[in-house]
């Protein structure tokens, strides 16, 4: 039977339930821990926290895929408690969310280095909480190109998949050859990646998406709700309706089987304010009513938000 790893265990894919695949608890950037002006209390981020997790729960949520890489304020211990909390299952992730956001430690280390602490995070456990990672971030550095760090930890990282089954997700689909590249010299099979950000506001015209999906790359339109109708929206924000058309161009374009969705929400944000009036239920609240009312069955909804990722986070080894 598949497997994948939570932050409370190992579990059989199929009890995953729906999925959101590309979510934060709280993410912040290296080094904003030490900031004492953000500093919350630890009831103050169960009270951010608990109840989005419990909508998410009520509303039909089984799986909240933490994509917070090494240095982002990953803390799994947290995690694990929210999880035991909620009933929600929380997938954790090793690898880092660009080169540019790896503290020196890491930035200087060789491949070899990087893909022993990615296999042991996923195989021994994330430092001394027992929890193993369930799939490996990697992503492009500001700027638009992978710089050489970058390439690096995808080579890394697809080692590390190779060798263990978990699947790759990456922070944008921007310059996406050289990471192909990477992925077949290491031969990773490609719908063992998730290419992330395909649809946010700034990088969805600059992304080959065709070519990621004949090239056998599963496509994260994972941005949903981040809308130039917010009140404040994000840099990165794009109006609703061409997120939707996006999106709906693959999925009834025959590419459904290859398409995943989630809303790259912050549950309590570390060392920044967030964005005010957006969360992981997004996807109950507007996402799939959306989905439905564009005439997509509740067949390929259920591909998308449970049959592919319990195929896409199962250890393939
Ligand atoms: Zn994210």
């Amino acid at each position: 039977m598949s497997k994948v790893n939570t932050v409370l265990g190992t579990i059989p894919a199929e009890e995953l339930g729906l999925v959101a695949i590309h979510e934060h608890i709280g993410y912040g950037m290296p080094g904003s821990e030490l900031d004492t002006t953000w500093w919350k209390t630890p009831e103050q981020r169960y009270e951010e926290t608990v109840p989005k997790l419990r909508a998410f729960h009520e509303n039909g949520g089984g799986t909240f895929v933490d994509a917070t890489g090494i240095c982002n304020g990953r803390d799994v211990d947290y995690y694990k408690s929210l999880s035991a909390k909620t009933g929600v299952h929380i997938v954790a992730c090793t690898g880092f969310v660009g080169g540019d956001t790896a503290l020196p430690h890491f930035a200087n280390a060789p491949v070899e280095y990087l893909a022993a602490q990615f296999i042991h995070e996923i195989t021994v456990g994330i430092g001394a909480t027992g929890a193993k990672a369930g799939v490996i971030k990697v992503g492009v550095s500001r700027g638009g190109r992978m710089t050489e760090l970058d390439k690096r930890i995808y080579r890394a990282a697809a080692r590390a998949a190779v060798q263990t089954g978990v699947p790759i997700l990456t922070h944008l689909a921007i310059d996406a050859e050289p990471a192909i590249a990477i992925f077949r010299e290491e031969g990773l099979p490609l719908d063992r990646v998730l290419f992330g950000h395909v649809d946010d506001g700034v990088n969805a015209e600059k992304t080959q998406d065709t070519w990621i999906v004949e090239q056998g790359g599963r496509l994260g339109f994972d941005t949903f709700g981040y809308e130039t109708e917010l009140p404040d929206p994000p840099f990165w924000a794009r109006p609703r309706n061409k997120r939707l058309e996006h999106f709906l161009r693959f999925v009834q374009g025959g590419h459904a089987d290859q398409v995943l969705a989630s809303a790259d929400a912050n549950c309590s944000p570390l060392g920044w304010p967030g964005v005010k009036g957006h969360t992981v239920n997004y996807i109950f609240e507007q996402l799939i009513p959306d989905l439905r009312k564009a005439g997509v069955d509740e067949e390929t909804i259920t591909k998308i938000f449970v049959e592919s990722p319990a195929d896409f986070l199962s250890i393939k080894n």
